[in-house]
């Protein structure tokens, strides 16, 4: 009732709406999380699994599905149900090598589950996704490209680690580090902002890791709020590489249209090509929404917000650094050919900006890369090599040669 008055007089914003929406969930949030630190705690406690008390507390607590909890395992697939899954695929591995404690999320395609692997007696989080589902959606290519992605062996600090992955006859499984550190965003609401230092601590992990993914020519594409995890130690782990798209050279462009409402990028909208630059607008749409607790050009009225992405000019308040400004100028950049990132997209080791420029506009000798020769080997030099000949690194003789 009040909720009605207020939003009639127009005092109820978005961001107060969203924070009563934030408390409660919230709320809810941590009494499930508080029960599944319970339950884990419990699982991780071998001798305590084996009271029959504490079994059936984590068989109440399993999913209710017969299927996951083995009662009526889905067959091996047959020869035409068969979906290659590439390297990581474990044809010995099947559903009932893990206990399934938990859903912890739900995505368009199937769950993400929490499982205890029975012989490992290791935790981990199993995306299962129904072959039907995909088929049906259509979305083969898009799940392949989460194999392949995957598959790929992308490995990197911020990104989810993909252990391997098999399938039943209607059913496929990716067993995936598990990330107990919840959703950025469900930290984000709760707080409604972050400062400065924890948001760019945040951004920096995240541009990291897509640097990381496009040095591999994978797009992500679908940076948005849900996909990115922390772990227990507080770090980003970004999931969900469904969207990806795989073999995007750097001046490479691909047109689907998908991504979050709020963090598409003017070329997304546009129906335009786009390339990896795209994901460093969501970044700072990611940024944006860190600092100020909404999302950039946010209107409720979604025509309106299209319409701010692709012509209202950024406007930031001043209650940030010129670092953080210039940050979310250059990646909010509706341009993409000048976006921040087009030129050198994460820099890497040609980045020398660090480095005085005394030393780094200093002409290279052309001695250096040139080997001695060694029957013109000056005394001096001689003596000055053996005096080195001990030392921990010499590189192979014939690399003088
Ligand atoms: P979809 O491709 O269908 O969007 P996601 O891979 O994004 O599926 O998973 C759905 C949700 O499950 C995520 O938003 C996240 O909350 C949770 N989730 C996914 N992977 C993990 C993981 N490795 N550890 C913990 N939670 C996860
Ligand atoms: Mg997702």
């Amino acid at each position: 009732m009040t909720v009605k008055t207020e939003a009639a007089r127009g005092t109820l914003t978005y961001s107060r709406m969203r924070g009563m929406v934030a408390i409660l969930i919230a709320f809810m949030k941590q009494r499930r999380m508080g029960l599944n630190d319970f339950i884990q705690k419990i699982a991780n406690n071998s001798y305590a699994c084996k009271h029959p008390e504490v079994q059936s507390i984590l068989k109440i607590s399993q999913p209710q599905e017969p299927e996951l909890m083995n009662a009526n395992p889905s067959p091996p697939p047959s020869p035409s149900q068969q979906i290659n899954l590439g390297p990581s695929s474990n044809p010995h591995a099947k559903p009932s090598d893990f206990h399934f404690l938990k859903v912890i999320g739900k995505g368009s395609f199937g769950k993400v589950l929490l499982a205890r692997h029975k012989a490992e007696e290791a935790f981990y989080a199993v995306k299962v996704l129904q072959k039907k589902a995909i088929l049906k959606k259509k979305e083969e290519k898009h799940i392949m490209s989460e194999r392949n992605v995957l598959l790929k062996n992308v490995k990197h600090p911020f990104l989810v680690g993909l252990h391997f992955s098999f399938q039943t006859a209607d059913k496929l499984y990716f067993v995936l580090d598990y990330i107990n550190g919840g959703e950025l965003f469900y930290h984000l609401q709760r707080e409604r902002c972050f400062l400065e230092p924890r948001a760019r601590f945040y951004a920096a992990e995240i541009a990291s890791a897509l640097g990381y993914l496009h040095s591999l020519n994978i797009v992500y594409r679908d940076l948005k709020p849900e996909n990115i995890l922390l772990d227990s130690q507080g770090h980003i782990v970004l999931t969900d590489f469904g969207l990806c798209k795989e073999n995007i050279e750097h001046n490479g462009t691909t047109s689907t249209f998908c991504g979050t409402p709020e963090y598409l990028a003017p070329e997304v909208l546009h129906k335009q090509p786009y390339d990896r630059t795209v994901d460093w607008w969501c970044l700072g749409a990611v940024l944006y929404e860190m600092l100020y607790g909404l999302p950039p050009f946010y209107s409720r009225n979604t025509a309106e917000m299209y319409d701010n992405i692709l012509n209202k000019p950024l406007q930031l308040k001043p209650n940030i650094t010129n670092s953080a400004r210039h940050l979310l100028e250059g990646l909010l950049q509706k341009d993409r050919t000048k976006r921040l990132g087009a030129q050198d997209d994460f820099s890497g080791p040609s980045d020398l900006r660090h480095f005085d420029p005394e030393f780094t506009e200093e002409p290279v000798p052309s001695s250096i890369g040139r080997s001695p020769d060694s029957i013109l080997l000056t005394a001096s030099v001689k003596e000055a090599a053996e005096a080195f000949l001990g030392f921990s690194y010499a590189p192979p003789v014939d690399s003088f040669l």
